[in-house]
């Protein structure tokens, strides 16, 4: 399912999508909804399609992992550069440059050094979807197996083409070298609902965050102001991750699908 706008964007000032409180209500109650604890791997390769999907997806087990001894390292795919395609404020190219600088910030909050941006364009995956495979393949590595490592790549119905196309390609590619993979969603709680017949539901595992965790999740994405904070007064500079958006990635849960 595609439910972006022309150009694969969702959220924004006007767009709240699902509200937050019927995602609490399906799922913050340990005793209806119940938690698996996460074990953290030996190494942890976290695949983005954009600068914050990680963060906003699984920072917190990031945090986590991280604590635990887990060698992370983030792969991203584009360079963001399309967040804000109408702006007379800030250019592409500026925002590229900002984008990565803000994930760089991000990341040294969650205690992950080890970053690697693709730089391919934003928005444009789908049609390069064999060079996505081929980086995130040799990110993953032919020498994988001597550790568990675990893949962690947005989800192949996000709803977001580039979302999608990172997913798909992470499943091939771990497929490939026999490494473990889990999928997190980002775009699926603007437009999906609980219960959505849609959703796999019986696949997704919720995986608890400590409260320092969170603290530290919260910190990663106040690391984003381009994403969060309107730009100017223009129409164009709106925010695409306002207060609405950013409540649902701040559970004290991630979800993964298997
Ligand atoms: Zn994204």
């Amino acid at each position: 399912m595609t439910v972006t706008d022309s150009q694969g964007r969702f959220g924004g000032a006007d767009d709240h999508g699902t509200p937050v409180r019927l995602w609490a209500d399906a799922f913050d109650d340990p005793d209806r909804a119940p938690r698996s604890p996460f074990d953290p791997p030996e190494r942890l390769l976290v695949v983005g399609a954009h600068p914050d999907d990680e963060v906003l997806g699984v920072g917190g087990l990031m945090s986590q992992a991280v604590d635990a001894g887990t060698a992370a390292t983030v792969l991203c795919l584009s360079d963001g550069r399309g967040s804000h395609p109408d702006s007379t404020t800030v250019t592409p190219d500026q925002l590229a440059d900002i984008r990565l600088r803000e994930l760089r910030a991000a990341l040294t909050v969650l205690g992950v050094d080890d970053m690697v941006c693709a730089g391919l364009p934003d928005g444009g995956l789908t049609p390069l979807e064999s060079t996505v495979h081929e980086i995130i393949a040799a990110a993953i590595g032919s020498d994988s197996g001597a550790q568990h490592t675990l893949v962690l790549a947005p989800s192949g119905f996000d709803g977001h083409p580039d979302h999608e196309t990172v997913g798909r390609c992470a499943t091939r590619a771990a497929g490939a070298s026999g490494t473990s993979v889990a999928h997190y969603p980002i775009w699926l709680w603007h437009w999906s609902f609980p219960g959505d017949p849609d959703i796999p539901w019986s696949t997704m595992r919720l995986h608890p965050l400590r409260p320092a965790d969170l603290r530290r999740k919260r910190e990663a994405i106040a690391q984003f102001p381009s994403q969060t904070r309107q730009l100017s007064d223009a129409r164009a500079d709106r925010p695409v991750l306002p207060p609405a958006v950013l409540a649902r990635h701040l559970r004290p849960w991630e979800a993964l699908f298997g």
